[in-house]
């Protein structure tokens, strides 16, 4: 079937399958064209709408505009926002809100046409000058060809989008071959009918051809080249070869509108955002918009595997999990590291309370299972405190550190030595029953008295008194709390009895887990 451009255009504007605009927004372009329309006549005629006035004051609510007062009524809006922003809106959603048929991709024309009205809105906000209100219409409506072809001509066009997605030809030229014309022809007409303004109708025409327009209006010729521009944004964001479009809309944007390359970024940064953010506002459910970024990176990263042999493939894909698990390895490492910090005491790096008790209870446990024994020794700096007051707190920092290297030098390695609290170390002494325990306890006393610490600059002395408990734990009447009662009140004793020495808790009640 091959038709002169008169013809189908005839039959596209006698074709009862003609999608209409809705009443107002025909009666809204008609009444804004004529100088003596006056705000309040607008606001009386969306006000009719009930629905349409809804949605148009949920978006002037929202961020989209982002005005700091309530807009709460249509008449508000209109003398708020301004004539053309309230005119675009209702174009917007008579446009959004028409219905076709046959096998058309509604859904996803509707999700590029909001793509394309945010792409030139976004470009529009870097060219001075422009009404980004009405750019942001004519993006919305630049392919309003295509569906009014996919209403009047619904199984040619099916056929034109088949081939389209199967062949890498453009939609215009396929448009031509079976149809005699492309759809910024007919948009442009329909447009034309529906009476809509020079500066809708012009960049729908020339949308894909900016250099063809020879009207003469400057503003009008910039609109274009930014509705030119906000196609080559959404081939970026859709179609299979970005990089391509990617590289033709920086050089076209800075040739065509004289746009810098921080401007040019920022839309690049932004768009996606925008897009699902208009959604949003217009009630159009899409899925996530990727961003320009990640969707050349992931077609970058296409491209090179496209280009490598088997071989290649294959190391590649080798070398990225060796260099995977050697994450995972360090990762877990870490984890590792981080763990023990958490149980680490961090003047004295030897273990803390927290970690003290977890341990006292696993070896408790131990014991009762094996009938084994077990001692504590709860250790204490004597007159640490008269300490600090002669040498001051640092010093006493590092006798604490000291301290703490001298006991580990004469404990097992399955022993702990934690920080109980203060000037105050808690060591664990597992299989070890009251005999061995004093005797240890004695070693690291005589050890202290007997070390010089020396940070340096002078020679200190402390002296340690420690109390010890021991214990074969049995199952049921163990307390882990009351153990340590008994070293503590060990450790008294050995304070009062004149300190440097080691007191064993004898028991004046026996308990019946202490069995010594
Ligand atoms: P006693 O022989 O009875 O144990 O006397 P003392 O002075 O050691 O006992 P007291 O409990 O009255 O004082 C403990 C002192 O230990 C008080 C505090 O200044 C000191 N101390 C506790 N923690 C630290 C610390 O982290 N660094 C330093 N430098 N001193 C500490
Ligand atoms: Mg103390
Ligand atoms: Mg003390």
């Amino acid at each position: 079937m091959t038709m002169s451009q008169e013809e189908v255009l005839n039959r596209v504007l006698n074709s009862p399958d003609l999608p209409t605009l809705p009443t107002v927004a025909s009666k809204l372009i008609s009444i804004t064209s004529q100088e003596d329309t006056t705000l309040s006549d607008i606001a009386t005629l969306i006000s009719q709408d009930m629905a349409l006035s809804s949605k148009i004051l949920k978006v002037s609510n929202s961020a989209f505009y982002s005005f700091p007062q309530q807009i709460s009524s249509i008449n508000q809006a209109v003398s708020i926002l301004g004539t053309n922003a309230v005119r675009s809106l209702v174009l917007s959603f008579s446009f959004l809100s028409m219905k076709g048929k046959g096998n058309f991709d509604f859904k996803l024309f509707w999700q590029h046409s909001l793509a394309g009205a945010v792409a030139a809105k976004l470009i529009a906000e870097q060219l001075p000058g422009l009404d980004t209100e009405d750019i942001f219409v004519a993006g919305l409506l630049q392919n309003l060809g295509q569906l009014i072809f996919a209403c009047t001509f619904p199984d040619e066009y099916d056929r034109i989008m088949e081939i389209y997605h199967k062949e890498k030809r453009t939609i215009r030229e396929l448009e031509k071959e079976h149809l005699g014309t492309s759809h910024e022809v007919v948009g442009y007409h329909v447009a034309q009918k529906w009476g809509f303004p020079e500066s809708l109708v012009q960049p729908i025409r020339h949308h894909h051809s900016p250099g063809e327009y020879t009207g003469g209006d400057l503003d009008i010729s910039r609109a274009i080249g930014v509705i030119y521009l906000s196609d080559l944004l959404v081939k970026i964001l859709y179609c299979t070869s970005p990089e391509d479009y990617h590289r033709q809309f920086r050089s076209e944007a800075r040739k065509l509108l004289g746009l810098k390359v921080l401007a040019i970024n920022t839309i690049l940064k932004k768009v996606h955002n925008h897009i699902d953010k208009a959604a949003d506002y217009f009630g159009l459910k899409i899925p996530p918009t990727k961003s320009v970024e990640e969707i050349l990176q992931e077609a970058n990263l296409k491209l090179s595997l496209l280009n490598m042999s088997y071989e290649e493939m294959n190391r590649e894909l080798i070398s990225s999990k060796m260099a995977l698990e050697k994450l995972t390895r360090e990762l877990e490492h870490k984890n590792k590291l981080l763990e023990n910090l958490a149980n680490i005491d961090g003047l004295t790096e030897v273990h803390n309370h927290r970690y003290f008790q977890n341990f006292l209870d696993q070896e408790i446990n131990r014991s009762i299972r094996n009938e084994g024994v077990i001692s504590i020794l709860l250790l204490d700096i004597d007159n640490f405190k008269q300490f600090n007051d002669n040498y001051g707190h640092q010093t006493g920092d590092f006798i604490l550190k000291e301290l703490c290297r001298v006991i580990k030098e004469h404990i097992r390695e399955y022993d702990l030595l934690a920080r109980y609290g203060g000037e105050e170390f808690i060591i664990v002494l597992p299989e070890t029953g009251p005999d061995e325990a004093v005797a240890v306890a004695e070693k690291l006393r005589q050890a202290v008295e007997a070390y010089s610490f020396d940070d340096g600059t002078n020679v200190y002395r402390v002296t340690i008194s420690i109390g010890v408990a021991s214990a074969r734990p049995s199952g049921r009447n163990f307390r882990k709390n009351e153990f340590i009662g008994l070293a503590d009140e060990a450790l008294y004793e050995a304070k009062n009895q004149g300190r440097n020495q080691v007191v064993l808790y004898s028991p004046k009640k026996k308990k019946k887990w202490f069995s010594f």
